[in-house]
């Protein structure tokens, strides 16, 4: 049970990460939760990456790499693991497969999450959030606008910046491009299966587990 989870951002991957995780027993290793935990509990790696990240650096392929050499070597991955958010360039896979070389990790998995982009853009820049209590929702489905009061305490409802269509665009086109070649890359070692994100969360859930039951 080894596995790379690749899908664009509001696709819910994050969701099936941890399900996945709690029902196969292996670590959902988010380098981005990875971070901040060694940031916050000033390892020697986490103290190195506050630093470069304090002078508005991104973390450097080689410390992110130490970084998920530390969570899929450990103890707690001897079954397998998820891993979310990692590797983002094409410099990182490279370096993600040396070092699966290196600890012997012959078989794993890339899941690309497929989603239509109009549809996704749709969905994130129709969600409302409660300014009081921060629930999310679905203005087309519970039919709101941002002028509704919330339909669970009645305080003004407001779009986050980040649901802004011209926000949600930006980052799927960031997406795209950073993770073409990383695709490509996996693509060519032909350990790339993709499945339909636009499902609900339990048929995503069962579409993942039955391309891992797939051949590699
Ligand atoms: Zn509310």
């Amino acid at each position: 049970m080894r596995l790379l989870l690749f899908g664009p951002p509001g696709v819910g991957k994050g969701t099936q990460a941890k399900l996945l995780s709690q029902e196969f027993g292996v670590p959902h290793i988010s380098t981005g939760d990875m971070l901040r935990t060694a940031v916050a509990g000033g390892t020697p790696l986490g103290k190195k990456a506050k630093s470069i990240m304090d002078d508005g650096h991104l973390v450097p392929d080689d410390l992110m790499i130490a970084i998920v050499r530390e969570a899929v070597s450990g103890p707690g991955a001897a079954h397998g693991f998820i891993l979310d958010g990692f590797p983002r360039t094409l410099p990182q896979a490279r370096a993600l497969s040396t070092l699966f070389a290196e600890l012997g990790i012959r078989s794993y998995k890339v899941i690309e999450f497929d989603v239509d982009e109009e549809e996704l853009i749709r969905r994130l820049s129709s969600r409302l959030m409660c300014t009081k209590e921060g629930t999310i929702f679905s203005a087309e489905a519970e039919g709101l606008t941002v002028d509704s009061p919330c339909p669970q305490c009645g305080s003004p409802l407001m779009q986050r910046d980040d649901d802004k269509e011209s926000t949600v665009r930006n980052r799927l086109r960031v997406y795209r491009v950073s993770t073409a070649q990383v695709i490509h890359y996996f693509d060519a070692l032909g350990v790339v299966y993709r499945v339909d994100g636009t499902g609900s969360v339990d048929v995503v859930n069962r579409e993942i587990k039955l391309l891992l039951k797939a051949k590699p």
